[in-house]
């Protein structure tokens, strides 16, 4: 029977940090029951934003309309989903190169516990000494008659032919995503939101906003609407039918409604390893319930975002710790943005939590829409909150409603995790005319 120091199982952003943090000390096995890389490169994050970027330059390019620029811009679907494939299609063998270049072996096949020490993948069974859970996430379908029929981000991402008339069911940071492609693309947009919220982990004024935007450009937002049957018309033709008894004909219908721990094929109940619905329970070791079995990146249940830095942090965090290190994970401040056009985006403490304690902190929200940077972007909604701490002045919360709220963003996440009083901002020389020449007047 083959042993290993670490078996590592999923390959996404978490498993892979961990599985190049330890390579160097340890035996490291990677499994990966599907593409190596996980959801980010391979339809997650990364396909996302190459479809994005061409999408959000047609769209900008659409305010400056009578104002600069004459005759709109087309989406060449099938051309960019080229382009979005000779990329993706690579991940896979790149990824198994260059774990094996750097000593780390692989195994394509599903991991399935055994007991605490040994898992079996295809039919063999294989121990160690640790195991890293980096299995992650999969989207939910919903569970309703006719669920055959939906689709999920992943289908959408892979979309040869754009559909004419989509649906989208949620509004989290991915279906929001989705809605934005799909406003530039598809002649009707149709988002059944079974409440009156939209991204509720981001200001309300913010998310508000978004929705105006989206149904200014043809999005039918069916609020309180819940799906309650999908049926199939012709060979095209997909019926929603909503409890409020709408029949709305589409030729697609994504279930963005949430991404579960993808613990279905783990076989965890062979091992003392505790689950929740949101996922595997950890101590601030991110250590199961068994000592030598360890859990990090969307398959954790915890109160971070899960986002591919989040995955790569705790990797990395969980390979230090099989090295020696004794401390508990700490997180930074961590940034969290919608790639929708404007972008929200936000980091440290959210303007939430923030008003509750007024005592505690200054809550400064900014309409910068007349502002130069803003205005020569015709950025209209342009919003800038920024939370400091009453006591010290410091930075410790922001949230950007913006074209370009990234590259902000990123300046406030480094300015709270080095906790730089305001005065610094003074002591700089940034480029003008730019964002960033506007820091020192903002807080
Ligand atoms: C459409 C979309 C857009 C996104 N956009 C962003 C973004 O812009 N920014 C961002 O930070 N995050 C984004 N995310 C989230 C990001 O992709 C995830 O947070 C990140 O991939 C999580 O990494 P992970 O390593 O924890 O899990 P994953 O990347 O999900 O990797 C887990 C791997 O484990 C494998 N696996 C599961 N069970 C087993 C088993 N039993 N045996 C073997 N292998 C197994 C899976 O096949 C998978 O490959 C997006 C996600 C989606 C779906």
């Amino acid at each position: 029977m083959k042993k290993y120091d670490v078996i590592i199982i999923g390959s996404g952003p978490g498993g892979l940090s961990a599985a190049y943090g330890l390579a160097e000390r340890k035996k490291v096995l990677v499994v990966e029951k599907d593409r190596f890389g996980g959801t980010c490169p391979n339809r997650g994050c990364d396909p996302k934003k190459l479809l994005y970027t061409p999408v959000n330059h047609h769209l900008l390019s659409q305010t400056f309309q009578g104002a600069g620029l004459k005759g709109t811009s087309q989406i060449d679907w099938p051309a960019l989903m080229a382009f979005k494939k000779s990329y993706t299609d690579k991940i896979d063998y790149e990824m198994i190169s260059a774990l094996k270049t750097s000593g780390i072996d692989t195994i394509r096949g599903t991991a399935v516990f055994q007991d605490a020490e040994h898992i079996v993948v295809n039919g063999e069974k294989i121990a160690a000494d640790n195991f890293i859970i980096a299995a992650g996430a999969k989207p939910a379908i919903l569970d309703i008659p006719g669920k055959e029929y939906l689709t999920t981000s992943a289908d959408f991402l892979e979309l040869p032919t754009f559909p004419k008339r989509i649906g989208i069911i949620g509004s989290g940071f991915v279906g929001m995503e989705l809605m934005n492609l799909a406003s530039a693309l598809a002649t009707e947009v149709h988002v059944f939101q079974r409440n009156q919220q939209l991204l509720p982990q981001f200001p309300a004024a913010f998310s508000k906003k978004m929705a105006t935007i989206l149904a200014q450009r043809g999005v039918h937002f069916h609020w309180d609407t819940e799906v309650q049957a999908v049926e199939k018309k012709q060979t095209q033709t997909l019926v929603a039918v909503t409890q409020k008894g709408a029949r709305i004909p589409l030729d697609m219908l994504v279930s963005s409604v949430g991404r579960p721990a993808d613990l279905s094929q783990l076989n965890l109940q062979q091992t003392k390893v505790e689950t929740k619905p949101e996922g595997i329970v950890v101590n601030e070791y991110l250590q199961t319930a068994e000592k030598n079995i360890y859990a990090i990146g969307d398959v954790v249940a915890k109160k971070e975002p899960k986002l591919t830095p989040v995955s790569h942090f705790e990797g990395d965090y969980v390979a230090q710790l099989l090295l020696g290190k004794t401390v508990p994970i700490t997180y930074p401040a961590i940034p969290n943005i919608v790639y929708t056009t404007p972008q929200i985006a936000q980091t440290g403490i959210s303007v939430k939590v923030a008003s509750q304690q007024p005592d505690k902190y200054q809550v400064k929200e900014l309409d910068v829409s007349g502002w130069y940077n803003y205005f020569i972007q015709h950025d209209t909604s342009a919003n800038i909150i920024i939370i400091t701490e009453k006591a010290t002045g410091l930075l410790k919360g922001a949230a950007v409603l913006s074209f370009t709220a990234e590259a902000l963003i990123n300046l406030f996440t480094l300015f709270i995790n080095q906790k730089l009083p305001a005065a610094t901002l003074h002591q700089q020389i940034f480029l003008y005319p730019s964002q960033a020449s506007d820091l020192p007047y903002l807080y």
